[in-house]
């Protein structure tokens, strides 16, 4: 039975333009051949036009909004040393005029030379952004209070990945986006596979998609911690987005779904299934993801395929949430003679 839909109106929330949009939905057809099993798509939001794009983007056109209409002039948010947000934020930042401060903890048990000058921090500073790099949460946290103090209430505060209900409606547009693309090509979407660290695009989707005709089960892989951390975060924004939305998404919460398995050692940590991933990609479509992200993800996806998880006939659409950037601080582990 079809769920009822939902009205679902983001428009009346404050927001930035940053976003290319619709980002393309293009079919995987050597990647689908290869693997011998349903038909495979990728939503582009690696394209979504502000510095090398990402799925933070979607989630600062808001979250930004929400910071000029409340007078900020300085914005400080935390993630790793090579972050994507973090990057995406600087981006934005600099774009609006804003100013910027990056609070990374060395959270990844991986050392080069690349990771902590290339990549995403490299951009971080191209970008003019104040690059705080401290030992630990802890030390994090401490740093945030301080630049905050200091800021004499102009500072706008966004936690780690954008995840807070005003991040996710970013991915409520997204799957809003996804069903008129989808009639827009006639095609029925079955399965969405996506990386879930922080959960804001997984619980965007999920809220979004309650309130539109395309119902499809979304996949996510955890790539931060364990499946079931992750779920708690989904499930509680999926409520808070729906609060914020004043809509009744019930269904969206019971449709949570993380799955463990690809994570390997830890977050950031490399995996043999990750460079199978990321190789394929490369190799059969011309579509770089990355180490920490998206190649986990589509590890996961690939595995799905093997073990026969999906119908020949479904239709599966992997979300290409971006991360390129992080495969220039991994040089060492992708190639090797
Ligand atoms: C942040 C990020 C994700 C995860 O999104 P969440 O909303 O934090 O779950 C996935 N892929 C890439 C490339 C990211 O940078």
């Amino acid at each position: 039975m079809t769920q009822p839909t939902t009205h679902i109106d983001i428009e009346k929330f404050p927001r930035v333009e940053l976003c290319h949009r619709p980002t393309p939905l293009e079919p995987m057809p050597r990647l689908t051949k290869y693997l011998g099993g349903p038909r495979l798509f990728v939503k582009r939001d690696d394209c979504t036009g502000l510095a090398i794009g990402g799925n933070k983007t979607r989630k600062l056109e808001f979250l930004l909004g929400d910071a000029i209409e409340q007078n900020a002039d300085t914005v400080i948010t935390v993630g790793g040393v090579q972050s994507n947000h973090a990057r995406q934020t600087a981006a934005a930042a600099a774009k609006l005029g804003l100013k910027c401060h990056l609070v990374l903890p060395r959270v990844v048990d991986w050392q080069s030379d690349d990771y902590e000058s290339s990549g995403n921090v490299l951009l971080d500073r191209l970008f003019d952004a104040h690059v705080h790099v401290v030992d630990d949460t802890e030390k994090a946290r401490e740093k945030v209070t301080e630049l905050v103090a200091a800021a004499d209430g102009s500072a706008y505060f966004i936690p780690s990945g954008g995840s807070t209900a005003i991040g996710s409606l970013g991915y409520v547009g997204a799957a809003l986006e996804i069903a008129k693309q989808t009639e827009a090509m006639d095609l029925q979407v079955d399965h969405i596979v996506l990386a879930t660290s922080t959960g804001g695009t997984q619980a965007g989707l999920l809220t979004g998609f309650a309130g539109s005709d395309a119902h499809p089960a979304v996949h996510g892989i955890a790539v931060y911690g364990d499946a079931e951390t992750a779920m708690d975060e989904v499930q509680r924004l999926v409520v808070e987005s729906a609060d914020l939305l004043n809509t009744n998404v019930e269904s969206a919460s019971d449709r949570v779904v993380v799955l463990d398995g690809y994570l390997g050692k830890g977050y950031g940590w490399p995996t043999a299934d990750m460079i199978e991933a990321v190789s394929l990609t490369a190799r059969l479509e011309g579509l770089l993801l990355d180490p920490v992200y998206t190649g986990k993800a589509m590890a996961g996806l690939i595995d799905m395929v093997r073990k026969e998880k999906f119908k020949e006939s479904e239709n599966i659409v992997f979300l290409m949430t971006g991360g390129t950037p992080a495969l220039f601080p991994y040089r060492e582990a992708l190639i090797r003679d």
